[in-house]
C-alpha cells in the first residue's frame, strides 16, 4: 500500500512532525502489521526519529547541523543551497518503522520529522506499508 503526503513548509529550516499524519494513514487503510517506510524524495530535506516531546532537541540537532554545514561557504553548486544538500545526506532521505496491532511501535517520546533544509517549498513524503 501506497501513499503520500503533502507539505508545505513555512520557513528555509523547518522541523515539521509528520508521526499523526502516518497515524492517520495506518488507521485509514486498516493495516495492521508489518513496516512502515518513509521517504522524502527530495534532495534538500530529510527524515528524522528523535525526541518530538521538547522541540528544543531538534532546534539543537538544526543548530550543530548547522555548524557542520554552514550556509555560506567554499561550495561549488552554483544553486546556493550547498548546505541543504549536505545536511539531506547527512540524516537521510528515509526511515523505518515497525506496525504492530495498527500502530507504529515507537518509544514515548519520539517523533518522526521531515526536515526542510531549503524551504519554503511545497514538498512530498512518500509512505510505503509492508505487509508481515
Ligand atoms: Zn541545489
Amino acid at each position: 500500500m501506497f501513499y503520500t503526503i503533502n507539505l508545505k513548509t513555512k520557513r528555509r529550516i523547518e522541523a515539521v512532525e509528520i508521526k499523526n499524519h502516518i497515524n492517520k494513514i495506518i488507521l485509514e487503510s486498516k493495516f495492521s502489521s508489518g513496516l512502515c517506510f518513509i521517504y522524502s524524495p527530495h534532495t534538500t530535506s530529510a527524515i528524522m526519529i528523535n525526541e518530538s516531546f521538547d522541540p528544543a532537541v531538534v532546534d539543537d540537532i538544526n543548530y550543530f547541523l548547522s555548524k557542520l554545514a554552514p550556509k555560506e561557504g567554499d561550495y561549488n553548486h552554483l544553486e546556493g543551497n550547498s548546505d541543504a544538500h549536505i545536511k539531506s545526506s547527512l540524516i537521510g532521505p528515509s526511515k523505518t518503522v515497525i506496525v504492530e496491532n495498527g500502530r507504529l511501535v515507537l518509544g514515548t517520546w519520539q517523533g518522526i520529522f521531515f526536515l526542510e533544509f531549503d524551504g519554503p517549498r511545497t514538498r512530498t513524503v512518500n509512505v510505503k506499508l509492508i505487509e508481515g
